[in-house]
């Protein structure tokens, strides 16, 4: 075999697998079809640090958000990767809303966030005094990371621990073969050429689906529907009337969390993201106008101050939901595929959010599949 381990995709949660497997295993390549790391979700998204409130008890999105929330604030600390642990608030704006928190408090509790706290319309103010809401929750433990700076530490340590990096190579097509795998590169200038690997990990976020489709393995459950997630900015003087997260009470199929307030660490503040599902799996991070109405409907429940004119285009991201369009939220896919014939091939389906927050948490899960 040409190499022990060939990790497919070099985004957040591929970088993170690299650096893990590369503490004890030597023979690692990570292939990336983009010249760089981190170009497609890992770059478009919140870069928020969850808590892990919303997930059902007992799923992988639960449980790898809450271990990889405290890994990630570690790793922050010990590598100097900048980011604020600057809480956040879930704001309710109507009865039935303020109803629903103790649902929202219960289900954290059960995650292991058992560190939400109850605020009346007074104590808000103290937090954020420019917001409406009757009733929040506050989270202490969320965060926002800088994630590039995360992604190129990853990078750097997966570099200096010998894994070889193959940016600008594409996977094509894979083969089983005696044990192990047989993968297929087209490089940028056209050209081709294969190796072969004992394992594969599949981290290919919106395309896994289509790498796994590669080996035969493919059903509905794991087909990937786009879903865009849009931004809008909110422009100055408004931006600096808000200093932290606020998320609406989001609705119970959590396609998405609702469109809420993201800060990031250069004092920016932006509204989304929006969900929408795409007809067609096509890269189009345009963000539509015309939907800026809606994002001012939203936003102004609880942020009394904001006006139309308020409000710019930011950018778009796309999410590899397995959860299609009127279904109930669904976990992510993490399997090691022996059951399915494929010993050493290791699926990573589905991975939406918290996939940043999760990510060291979800490295050391595909160890343990190993
Ligand atoms: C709008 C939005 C907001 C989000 N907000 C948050 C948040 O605030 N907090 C949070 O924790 N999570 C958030 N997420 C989720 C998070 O961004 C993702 O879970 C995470 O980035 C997934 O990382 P990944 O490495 O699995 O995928 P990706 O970043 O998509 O990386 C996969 C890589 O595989 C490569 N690839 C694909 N096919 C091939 C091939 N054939 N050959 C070679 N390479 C290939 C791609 O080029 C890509 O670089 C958000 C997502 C979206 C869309």
């Amino acid at each position: 075999m040409d190499t022990k381990i060939t990790i497919i995709g070099a985004g957040v949660v591929g970088l993170a697998i690299a650096v893990k497997l590369s503490e004890n295993t030597d023979s690692i390549f990570l292939i990336e079809r983009n010249k760089l790391f981190g170009q497609e979700t890992s770059s478009r998204n919140s870069e928020v640090i969850h808590a892990g409130i919303y997930y059902p008890q007992g799923s992988l999105k639960a449980k790898l958000c809450v271990a990889g929330k405290k890994k990630l604030y570690s790793f922050c600390d010990q590598y100097e990767v900048p980011y604020s642990q600057c809480g956040k608030l879930i704001v309710a704006t109507s009865g039935e809303e303020v109803e629903m928190l103790s649902a929202i408090k219960k289900r954290a509790f059960n995650n292991g966030v058992d560190d939400l706290i109850f605020l009346n319309q007074e104590e808000i103010k103290k937090y954020e005094p420019n917001i409406f809401a009757l009733a929040a929750l506050y989270s202490p433990s969320t965060g926002i990371i800088e994630s590039h700076s995360y992604m190129k530490q990853l990078e750097t340590l997966a570099v200096n621990n010998g894994v070889e990096l193959a940016y600008g190579n594409e996977v094509t097509a894979l083969n089983k073969i005696d044990n192990g795998y047989k993968i297929h590169i087209k490089e940028p200038d056209g050209s081709a050429y294969s190796f072969t690997s004992e394992k594969v990990i599949n981290s290919a976020g919106l395309e896994a689906d289509l790498i796994s489709a590669m080996l035969g393995l493919q059903n509905e459950a794991l087909r990937i529907q786009f879903c865009k997630g849009q931004y809008f900015r909110v422009n100055p003087p408004k931006n600096k009337l808000v200093s932290r997260l606020v998320y609406p009470v989001p609705n119970p199929n959590l396609t998405g969390l609702g469109i809420h307030v993201t800060t990031d660490l250069s004092k920016g503040v932006k509204l989304g993201p929006d969900a929408t599902y795409l007809d067609e799996n096509i890269y189009d991070y345009k963000v539509d106008h015309t939907r800026l109405d809606d994002f001012y409907i939203s936003a102004k429940r609880f942020l009394p101050f904001i006006e139309k004119e308020d409000l710019s285009p930011e950018m778009a991201g796309l999410r590899p939901k397995i959860q299609k369009k009127g279904e109930k939220v669904k976990d992510f896919y993490i399997q090691e595929e022996s059951k399915n014939g494929l010993p050493g091939f290791i699926n990573l389906i589905g991975i939406e959010s918290p996939g940043l927050t999760a990510s060291l948490a979800i490295a050391e899960y595909v160890k343990n599949l190993l």
